[in-house]
């Protein structure tokens, strides 16, 4: 039985996200959606709501679960009993980040292995910043999240009424 464990913000979660966790979970057997509760960031959703959201949008995958996190990604993944870390890499910019967080991760934890997908081309420029920035001036987010985040995001800027 192969467990992973896919971490992220998810704030709020894009078809970017959507698009991996797809993938993942055909990959693995089972994979567990973790998403960080930072206390040192204030986050637009709060962690319960991006909970309640993943469940929404990937409820009808069987074998992924959405959970929430505090501390090191480690010491989660081994309470999950998970052994591969799940991460995007969109381009050359996420590259070196990652790597070093791959790493560190398994300095700190023998025998913890990242896996990197690679996004899907139709997805590769979309991040949840981007997302947001854009939300906040009431454009069009449509083409980078599902309607349900799309109005609950415009709901967050203040447009209830949906996009002006
Ligand atoms: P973090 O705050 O940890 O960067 P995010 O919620 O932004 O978390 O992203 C979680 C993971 O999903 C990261 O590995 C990130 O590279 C990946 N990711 C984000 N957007 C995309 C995308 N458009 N395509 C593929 N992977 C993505």
């Amino acid at each position: 039985m192969k467990r992973a464990i896919y971490p992220g913000s998810f704030d709020p979660v894009t078809y970017g996200h959507i698009d991996i966790v797809k993938r993942a979970s055909e990959i693995f057997d089972e994979l567990i959606v973790a998403v960080l509760n930072n206390k040192a960031k204030t986050p637009l959703f709060s962690v319960d709501e991006r909970v309640n959201i993943l469940n929404e949008v990937l409820g009808g995958l069987d074998n992924v679960r959405i959970v929430s996190y505090e501390g090191l990604l480690v010491d989660f993944a081994e309470e999950m009993d998970a052994g591969v870390i799940v991460r995007g890499l969109r381009a050359v910019t996420d590259f070196e980040y990652e790597l070093q967080l791959a790493q560190t991760n398994s300095v700190l934890r023998k025998g913890v292995d990242t896996v990197f997908l690679t996004t899907s081309l139709k997805y590769a420029y979309l991040s949840s910043s981007t997302v947001k920035e854009v939300a906040s001036y009431g454009g069009d987010i449509s083409k980078f999240v599902p309607p349900v985040v799309e109005k609950l995001t415009y709901e967050k800027y203040g447009f209830n009424e949906g996009r002006v």
